[in-house]
């Protein structure tokens, strides 16, 4: 299984290689790894992951070559601009392939759009704006869920402290390497997140559990933690991570003091600022359709992922749990989500849009609907199956006896889409 194109590295300048791609230029860090022209290398997230052989290399590009101008057509077929009769939509999509993004009030308004035709061009425009400036490469990371304790009580979350129906548990450090080391060395991921409640370990678990990850896969590994001080993502940069995915969740402060008890936004987002100035790949975003939240404060959201430097968007709906003070609250309708995918592609045009898999719980054809909306990104968990019950977010999160067919599964439904895996740097 491919999750990745080798490409050979035609190029080192200062800590930066140029990668070849059956002739596409694309340049990624070469972080950690010795590369020198000549070099065939994967890159993910704009970091060369490792150095193969070149008879690996000729292996994998072999099937690419062929499969990937196959892809490549079908996702022009499937992502060509029905242009609408709203001249205001009109412009302002026109604005955005221009690179002129929208402006708040704007953000708001694609957000209030709700005629079936004015939908339909919103989503077809962004999906023509995904294909023109990325392409049909998508990236596919692997989540391990490795302890669901956590020491917050936000109001929304099944794992919350206060959920005493919740079953705890709490991986090992070799038990997360031996999830890892599934995910990397035998299903093929090139990137990982790691993925915790807060406060589930200390900071030296989490170190040697980020350390021995990375000596046993060589991955790009994100860290899904929480809030830490400073010193502590610094720690974990050290031993490797890359990578921090850390939602604000809402940026109504308000909301968001009457959400997480005790918590200020300003600390969250002090915290992904400092993340971003030591240098992670950051993956961020919010939860969609909270009570009292409004339009205007979902396209401030927007906008403040883009001002974030957010590598990646992740905007997913908020699914109530009955063992948490939202449990009677009403989940978000699917356009409502869709819309936000669609403005958050319009706002930033090369970003990386993930679909999450509660969308997936808002509407069977949820996957499909965020891809076709200008996402290009998704996650599958590793999480070992005994644990992945346990990992009670939101309601009706698939449980599988088999990571395997899930990714076997996304496989075929990217290839349906005419996606490709991958990701090429940046
Ligand atoms: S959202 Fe995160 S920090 Fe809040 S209770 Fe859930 S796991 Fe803990």
């Amino acid at each position: 299984m491919c999750y990745a194109i080798p490409g050979r590295v035609v190029g080192v300048v200062e800590g930066v290689a140029e990668i070849d791609y059956f002739g596409e230029r694309k340049r990624a860090l070469t972080d950690s790894a010795q590369v020198a022209v000549g070099d065939f290398v994967y890159a993910q997230a704009g970091l060369v992951v490792k150095k193969i052989s070149e008879a690996e290399a000729n292996a994998v590009q072999g099937y690419w070559e062929k499969a990937l101008p196959e892809l490549r057509e079908k996702d022009r077929e499937l992502s060509s601009r029905s242009v609408g009769v709203n001249n205001w939509l009109e412009g302002v999509v026109n604005r955005a392939f221009a690179g002129a993004p929208p402006s708040a009030a704007e953000v708001e308004g694609l957000l209030r759009l709700d005629s079936p035709s004015d939908l339909s061009s919103l989503y077809s425009a962004s999906n023509e704006l995904r294909r023109l400036k990325l392409n049909n490469s998508c990236c596919v990371h692997a989540i391990i869920e490795f302890s669901n304790n956590c020491v917050n009580d936000c109001a929304y979350c099944g794992i919350r402290r206060s959920n005493a129906g919740m079953s705890r548990y709490k991986m090992s450090v070799s038990e997360v390497v031996s999830a890892a080391d599934y995910a990397c060395n035998k299903l093929g991921f090139k990137s990982l997140v790691l993925q915790a409640g807060e406060g589930a370990y200390s900071v030296a678990e989490l170190v040697e559990t980020v350390e021995n990850v990375k000596k046993a896969c060589g991955t790009v590994v994100f860290i899904s933690v929480g809030e830490l001080a400073s010193e502590d993502y610094a720690a974990l940069w050290e031993v490797g991570a890359r990578g921090v995915l850390i939602r604000f969740e809402t940026s109504d402060p308000t909301l968001y003091a009457e959400l997480h008890s005790g918590q200020e936004l300003g600390d969250r987002l002090e915290c992904i600022r400092d993340c971003r100035r030591q240098g992670y790949l950051i993956a961020s975003g919010g939860l969609l359709g909270l009570p009292g939240q409004s339009l205007a404060s979902i396209a401030r959201d927007i906008l403040l992922a883009k001002e974030l430097g957010t590598e990646m968007f992740s905007f997913g709906p908020f699914i109530p749990h009955p063992g948490t003070p939202l449990a009677s609250c009403a989940k978000p309708s699917l356009n409502s989500v869709l819309k936000v995918l669609a403005a958050s592609r319009l706002v930033e045009l090369e970003s990386k849009i993930l679909v999450t898999t509660a969308l997936e719980k808002i509407a069977p054809d949820g996957r499909r609907r965020g891809f076709m909306s200008g996402a290009n990104s998704f996650m599958i968990s590793a999480t070992p199956s005994d644990y992945l019950s346990k990992y009670d977010l939101y309601p009706g999160k698939s449980l599988r006896d088999e990571v395997v067919a899930e990714v076997r599964a996304v496989q075929e439904f990217l290839k349906g889409i005419g996606r490709a895996p991958t990701d090429f740097g940046v």
